[in-house]
């Protein structure tokens, strides 16, 4: 499968944040962002063919047992079943981070669904010619739901760019079930210190109100934003 790049740095975003983790990331992804962070596994994808085998010698380097699938999106790319099943034989705690728009049966330790909201459709962006494609399919309740039913251990993230961004928050959750207020995070989009600082104080109430998880991004605070981290 196609590969950006496989790293190890600190997990960033999520239940499992600040634990050192190897980190695979694909190439190739069927929505495309308008505020995309890693346009290289999207807009512009790059990288090159690696073998399960190539993958599982490169992350056994380094001293973790957490191996983290991300993208673009993992969940378009057959190969993530065996990869994934490789992984958990070989001792790694897996985390797939996904938008959740498509479903395989994934062997996955924590699912980490990513739903976009409407702040997401690049309207304008190289003359809106991705928006309607976008927004046709970023958002799919019933796979979002079985990623919920099925993985032992999911986490539901939303990026939010605006305090009325949690009026479309309540409907998603409202179209799921067996969801409680801590496997919700609400993080700041942003991909500098100052638009996350601004953005981080007045999400970080309405986290305190709701009673969901406020998350930071903190590979971004420790290493700006950079490939490889
Ligand atoms: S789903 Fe993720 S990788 Fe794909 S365009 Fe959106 S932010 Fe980028």
């Amino acid at each position: 499968m196609r590969i950006a790049e496989v790293f190890y740095s600190i997990q960033g975003e999520g239940k499992l944040s600040g634990v050192p983790s190897a980190f695979v990331r694909v190439s190739g992804c069927n929505l495309r962002c308008v505020w995309c962070d890693t346009p290289y596994a999207s807009w512009e994808p790059q990288g090159e063919e690696m073998s399960i085998t190539a993958i599982l010698q490169r992350i056994s380097q380094w001293p973790t047992r957490h191996a983290v699938i991300t993208g673009g999106e993992p969940m378009i790319m057959s190969e993530i079943v065996p990869l994934c099943d490789a992984l958990q034989r070989g001792g790694f705690h897996v985390t797939i981070e996904t938008a959740a728009t498509n479903y395989l049966p994934t062997p996955v330790d924590l699912a980490s669904l990513s739903p976009k909201l409407s702040n997401s459709t690049p309207t304008h962006r190289e003359g809106g010619r991705f928006a309607v494609a976008h927004e046709k399919n970023r958002l799919n309740a019933s796979v979002i739901q079985k990623f919920i039913d099925e993985s032992p251990d999911f986490q539901i993230k939303f990026v939010v760019c605006e305090k009325s961004d949690l009026d479309e928050i309540r409907e998603v959750l409202g179209q799921l079930s067996g969801w409680s207020p801590s496997d919700v995070l609400l993080m700041p989009e942003g991909i500098d210190r100052a638009v996350l600082e601004e953005r981080s104080v007045w999400l970080g109430e309405i986290c305190k109100r709701e009673g969901f998880r406020f998350c930071p991004r903190l590979h971004i605070l420790l290493y700006g934003n950079r490939p490889g981290t």
